[in-house]
């Protein structure tokens, strides 16, 4: 089967990371290691200097017919000015809505060869594999009414309104339930269903969803506890499930437990195509443009392979080319290749510098 890639590489390093993973898709092509049939798009500063807009009408059918598409990052000080709707992170939110990506995943992985740089204990994060999935397009950042009204006696009063309805928390625990079976097949589910009626929903859908799958366990864990536990004893989870708030917390504080912000992918998922069965899906990087080192072959590719580890794993179902990619990055780190945000200061024993082709080629020729 060949899979549609759309390759948005974007601003800043976003070409110079894209360009590495571009090569290794290349590769597997030459191979026949699986079959991909590459474009490239548009998007963000990129598309406004060319296009007048943050991505293109063309730009968004070609990301709709695609399998999936890999995003590299967008914006930078060079669009500073530019109108607000056609901001660089516009097309980023416009792919979002309009591919219906509903479920973001954020993996929470610490490789052992990078443990130190945690600001917990090595024994507590070396070898995590937590995987977050976060609801993303519902919950209190949407609901209406959402204003600050003037109460004229000098007060005023800010609204935010949680929404969530059944269908929405059953197609995100089903994501999350599809997921753990690749897993370890546990589920956490957190919410405050002490305090909140959407919390009390979510309780009884999670609860009835994973009754559909047999083989998965489902917990449930207040989401202020969670996040107590998520830094005592980050290994305790497999996939957790939330809503778009708390998931916004607890997949930053996940991330900084591995203590490599620049070494994480994500992924953002949509509903299963009715014909195939196949999920609308864009891979991305959980880092930004990072326009401070554009262009001084500097940057850490890791993120983006990483990233199209996630599509060949979750998009493309192949499982053992995904598990090999993740080895392959493991094994430049435990060799001692850092990119430069990757090595202590001062350097360090056995540890070499290497710039960003220098890692992609690396990690290509262990794959
Ligand atoms: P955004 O708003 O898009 O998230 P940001 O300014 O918050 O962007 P980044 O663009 O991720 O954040 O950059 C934050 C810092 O991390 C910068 O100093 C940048 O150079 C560094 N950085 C980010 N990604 C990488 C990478 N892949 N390799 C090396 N350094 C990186
Ligand atoms: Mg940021």
């Amino acid at each position: 089967m060949t899979h549609k890639l759309l390759l948005l590489a974007g601003d800043g390093i976003g070409p110079e990371i894209m360009a590495e993973v571009k090569a290794l898709i290349d590769w597997m092509n030459a191979e026949g290691i699986g079959s991909f049939e590459c474009e490239d798009g548009l998007v963000g500063g990129a598309a406004y200097d060319a296009e007048g807009v943050a991505v293109s009408d063309a730009t968004m059918d070609k990301a709709l017919a695609s399998d999936a598409v890999l995003f590299g990052a967008v914006g930078g000080p060079k669009w500073d000015g530019v109108p607000y709707e056609v901001r660089p992170e516009a097309g980023l939110l416009r792919l979002r809505k309009d591919l219906g990506l509903f479920a973001n995943l954020r993996p929470a992985i610490c490789y052992p060869a990078l443990a130190d740089a945690s600001s917990l204990k090595r024994d507590v994060v070396e070898g995590l594999d937590v995987l977050i999935v976060r609801e993303l397009t519902g919950g209190v950042y949407f609901g209406e009414p959402k204003e600050i009204k003037d109460l004229g006696n000098g007060q005023k009063r800010a609204i935010d309104t949680q929404i969530y309805d059944t269908y929405e928390i059953e197609r995100i625990v089903r994501v999350a339930c599809d997921l753990a079976r690749t897993r370890q097949k546990r589920v956490t589910s957190m919410e405050k269903r002490n305090v909140m009626k959407s919390g009390l929903l979510w309780n009884e859908v999670a609860t009835r969803i994973a009754g559909e799958y047999p083989d998965i366990t489902l917990d449930h864990v207040l989401a202020d506890a969670g996040g107590m536990q998520l830094v005592r004893w980050p290994k305790q989870f497999d996939v957790i499930v939330t809503d778009n708030l708390f998931g916004d917390m607890l997949s930053d504080v996940a991330a900084m437990l591995t203590g490599s912000l620049g070494m994480l992918p994500s992924a953002s998922l949509g509903a299963p195509d009715q014909a195939t069965g196949r999920r609308k899906a864009m891979y991305e990087p959980v880092h930004g443009s990072a326009p401070d080192i554009a262009g001084t072959e500097v940057a850490n590719p890791i993120a983006m392979f990483a990233s199209f580890g996630m599509a060949l794993r979750y998009s493309f179902g192949m499982i053992s080319e995904a598990d090999k990619l993740d080895q392959a990055i493991a094994d430049v780190l435990d060799e001692g290749l850092r990119t430069r945000d990757i090595l202590p200061r001062g350097g360090g024993n056995g540890l070499t510098e290497v710039g960003t082709k220098g890692m992609g080629q690396a990690i290509r020729e262990r794959f």
